[in-house]
């Protein structure tokens, strides 16, 4: 008999590996064609306008009507210049990716006609119907509507023809519905404090810039056995599948030849992405097989996170292009590696200082000193939270794995940097004083640029690492919204530099030179958030009971980690840095425990139905043929011989029905489980209900089913196997 899922396999393999064509074009010449920025808006605004806005840009104030209205005219005319007939409001809701309402920019014009208009109110201002984006109950309890306003720092761009202004997204009573609303907050608090202590090393400081690089990991899968798959289709990854036989252990992929299909695949992608003002600079294959990365140069963190979203937009769009569905979900595969998405985070002065880069003076390395173990302090109280930030349905079955970060946050320092904070940590006030006297020399503060250029010792096995220049949050998941970890990281750094500043300055007062204050300050810092500190291997037994004496959050269940939003530690800090108030927090943390339901929701109504509709079905089929085949060799074969030739036979007819009993047993309790949970009011006692009793029985499923995928026939399995999806040809 032959199967669908042959022909399935058959259409993909045939498609013949395409030769790369380049493009002769160079990158500069499209480069950042579909984006509005500086040098476009001066050709198309007139120069007062043109001077206004910028000035309004770069000291974050808000705009005037007017200077909106004209502002609209001339990004209209630039959009009709370039093929646009519509435009959007661009808004990060508080789901997955983004969010867009198209309306064309004709209007009537009073003689039966229509022209193209464009008024400065509706490039500021639009309340999208948006009642069916997740608010936490934020909207029903206070307004019902909700508003989206023009974010002047992001440049609009040209998507598909239509005008994209990125833009904030908020209630009528100035809650936050959205990611960008909050990540501006942060990162204007960490601008605020940063710039505080900045300035006690150069007074002239006048802002201080958070940076991000992420890296993106992705598989492709083509998509003919991408459509073969209703569990990849309706949930992002494989509820079943048991391992081939060679997957990873090779690491033959890593850092390989990348094969010309995606090799083509990428090409488009980076043009796409460099009209559109996407800096993407890297590209190769990752660990697993048919998994790949992708990396920008590193841009401020408000429009690296647009550019992540907007890439991960446009990698869907390419990749259909060339017959691959691309998979940003955090675990695809079981067995094989999964995505994540570094994000190198850093703080750089806007005269140009990277403020996590050792310098050539003693003092140059103070100030280093002093921004590197703010960072620590700051991640070591809120490391809880940090993980919380990170967490999600999709990327608990990456952490915790053994080839992702553990579901700890601790830092990683290297040796250098710790033998530094080691010896401020261990001298008396008196060493400290005449170390300090003696330009800290002793303290190898010196020293430290050279020893930093020997950075090689890095650990992929920490959560959060210092790589240098940068911190680098390894924890995020391949398919969130970077904003997450980056508002609860800047926010909490703006609020431990606010309390660094105000301490150092009281030291001052009391009679000490700034690099005594300094010095004590930091030592104070290393010795309270020693905790954090972790060189070692983060995915040995050893540092999960480690990490538990330190005292490190080490709770594994993904609703209860988001309950670290809500511990009062947090609420008090997003308060003073105004990146949340407590009824935000209380909001959003609905949305997070409700997604958290209705993604293991989903995954258990697929599996459950692939599980009877599927695998049952075939495996009875096959089973059956073995019966018929044990009753005639019987006949054949009668007496003991012919016991003796249906021995396998009927041991392999045994193991299927028990493996089919459970599997049906189990999917039962997985139902029963899931209309229990479903009766619960409480998001948060629900989502805690679906993590603790319907995964469970979804795993022993999963397990019964990858054990019948290596007993019934392979021409009557229905679904393409994970050696099929796995490697590109
Ligand atoms: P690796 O895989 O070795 O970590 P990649 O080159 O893949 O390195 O990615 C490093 C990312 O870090 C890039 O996006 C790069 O632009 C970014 N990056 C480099 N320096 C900084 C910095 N000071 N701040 C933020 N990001 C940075
Ligand atoms: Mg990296």
């Amino acid at each position: 008999m032959s199967s669908l899922r042959f022909k399935v396999v058959e259409e993909a393999f045939d498609r013949k590996a395409v030769p790369v064509e380049i493009p002769a074009e160079r990158p500069e010449t499209y480069y950042a064609k579909a984006v509005f920025n500086r040098k476009k808006m001066y050709e198309y605004l007139p120069k007062a306008t043109y001077n206004a806005l910028i000035t309004a840009i770069e000291d974050k104030q808000p705009i005037s009507r007017s200077l909106a209205d004209s502002v609209a005219e001339g990004m209209k005319r630039w959009a009709v210049d370039n093929g646009a007939r519509h435009y959007t409001h661009w808004f990060h809701p508080l789901t997955d990716g983004t969010a867009e309402k198209h309306d064309a920019f004709i209007d009537h014009d009073g003689k039966g006609g229509v022209v193209e208009e464009f008024s400065g109110k509706l490039l500021v201002q639009q309340e999208p119907d948006a009642s069916s984006f997740p608010n936490g109950g934020i909207r029903n309890t206070f307004e019902a509507r909700g508003y989206s306003a023009w974010d002047i720092s992001s440049p609009a761009f040209i998507l598909d023809g239509t005008l994209c202004i990125p833009t904030i997204f908020i209630s009528y009573t100035g809650e936050s519905l959205d990611y960008k609303t909050p990540l501006l907050r942060a990162l204007n608090a960490v601008d605020r404090s940063a710039t505080e202590v900045a300035r006690l090393f150069d007074p002239e400081v006048k802002h201080v810039k958070s940076f991000l690089g992420w890296e993106q990991e992705y598989f492709l899968v083509d998509e003919a056995l991408f459509s073969a798959r209703p569990d990849l289709m309706l949930t992002g990854r494989t509820l079943m599948g048991h391992e081939s036989a060679k997957n990873q252990q090779l690491e033959d992929h890593y850092f390989g030849a990348i094969p010309s299909r995606v090799e083509a695949f990428m090409l488009d992608l980076e043009i796409e992405a460099h009209r559109l003002g996407i800096p993407v600079k890297t590209r190769h294959n990752e660990v697993a097989p048919n998994q790949f990365e992708l990396a920008p140069i590193y841009e401020e963190t408000n429009l690296a996170n647009d550019h992540n979203l907007l890439v991960m937009t446009l990698m869907a769009e390419v990749a259909r292009r060339h017959n691959f569905r691309v998979l940003l979900h955090e675990k695809p595969f079981s067995g094989i590696n999964g995505s994540g998405k570094h994000n190198n985070w850093s703080l750089g002065t806007d005269k140009g200082d990277m403020l996590f880069a050792p310098g050539k003076t003693a003092m140059d390395n103070l100030r280093f000193l002093t921004f590197t173990v703010n960072v620590m302090a700051a991640v070591h109280r809120h490391n809880a939270l940090l993980k919380a930030s990170i967490m999600s349905a999709t990327n608990s079955h990456r952490l915790g794995a053994n080839e992702a970060p553990p579901a700890i946050i601790s830092i990683f320092l290297g040796t250098q940097l710790s033998h530094v904070l080691d010896q401020i940590e261990n001298a008396t006030p008196e060493q400290l004083a005449t170390l300090s006297a003696k330009e800290s020399k002793e303290l190898g503060l010196a020293q430290i640029p050279e020893l930093m250029l020997d950075n090689t010792d890095r650990n992929r096995t920490s959560p959060f690492a210092f790589t240098g220049n940068r911190f680098e949050f390894r924890a995020v998941g391949s398919s969130a919204n970077c904003a997450c970890s980056m508002i609860a990281l800047n926010a909490a750094v703006a609020d431990q530099l606010t309390s660094f500043h105000k301490d150092v300055k009281a030291r001052m007062d009391a009679g000490a030179s700034l690099k005594d204050a300094l010095l004590e300050e930091i030592r104070i810092l290393v010795k309270q958030s020693k905790a954090i500190h972790f060189d070692g291997n983060g995915y040995s037994d050893e540092w999960k009971e480690e990490a538990a004496r330190r005292g490190l959050d080490c709770e594994t269940s993904a609703p209860k980690i988001f309950d670290a939003y809500l511990a009062p530690s947090s609420v008090e800090m997003f308060e003073r840095t105004g990146v949340f108030s407590k009824v935000e927090l209380e909001a959003r943390n609905e949305v997070k425990w409700e997604m958290y339901t209705k993604k293991v929701q989903i995954e258990a109504r697929v599996l459950g139905d692939l599980a009877i509709n599927h695998i049952i079905p075939v495996a009875t089929r096959y089973q059956s043929l073995l019966v018929d085949n044990v009753v005639k060799l019987k006949d054949l074969f009668p007496g003991v011989k012919g016991a003796k030739v249906v021995a396998h036979d009927l041991d392999t007819i045994e193991k299927i029905s028990e493996h089919m009993d459970i599997i049906k047993t189990e999917t039962d309790r997985m139902i029963e489980a899931r209309k229990a949970a479903n009766r619960i009011e409480d998001e948060r006692e629900k989502a805690i209900a679906y993590h603790d009793t319907v995964i469970p029985p979804m795993e022993i499923i999963r397990y019964h089913i990858d054990k019948l995928e290596l007993m019934v026939d392979n021409e009557m399995w229905p679904l393409p196997k994970y050696r099929e999806l796995l490697f590109i040809r």
